[in-house]
């Protein structure tokens, strides 16, 4: 598939298609807008890889997760053809990405230089354990600055404000700093 067209169906929104993946003989499977190996990974596989990290390392499993999603969101952006995009067509691309992943609806303002926030809604980042804050997403946290920080070239801070985890809305709240506000 041509770059291009993923630039096109992300704005327009076009690609509803579910055949996203196409499998070779030899049980390895690739999406079919950049041909990049994919895995399928379950939800609850995530949360019992979390569960792990949390019974060894505490809190300090949160900040291994907000890492493991900087480095995933920087390489989110690197990977969306940019070619006559707009910084904010890129930001809604992400979104429309996100959708198609099966990461919930996510909704994401920010522009260059200044604060943003974004929302998720049916996070499957949402974890429910007793021993930890009452925010649970520091995976897409993470996701949210490390694909701030590539896209606008500064560096970013995030931090969920409100997570699904404690209430039945289903929604979490992220703030997205740049670090010259602290
Ligand atoms: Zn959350």
């Amino acid at each position: 598939m041509e770059k291009d067209s993923l630039k096109v169906s992300t704005v327009k929104n076009e690609f509803v298609d579910l055949r996203l993946l196409h499998r070779e003989e030899n049980g390895v499977l690739r999406d079919n807008m950049s041909n990049r190996r994919v895995i399928i990974f379950s939800c609850s596989a995530y949360r019992a890889m979390c569960d792990s990290l949390y019974d060894q390392f505490q809190s300090g499993a949160g900040v291994i997760l907000y890492r493991m999603g900087e480095g995933y969101g920087r390489k989110l952006v690197k990977g969306v053809p940019q070619l006559g995009m707009s910084k904010e067509e890129i930001v809604d691309a992400l979104g429309k990405l996100a959708h198609v992943a099966g990461w919930g609806k996510l909704t994401i303002n920010i522009s260059e230089n200044s604060n943003g926030d974004a929302v998720l809604e049916d996070s499957p980042f949402t974890l429910r354990r007793n021993d930890i804050g009452p925010t649970t997403c520091h995976f897409m946290s993470g996701v949210l600055v490390g694909g701030a920080s590539e896209l606008f070239g500064m560096e970013y801070k995030a931090q969920e404000v409100k997570c699904a985890s404690r209430d039945e809305s289903k929604v979490c709240r992220f703030a997205i700093h740049t670090k010259k506000s602290d």
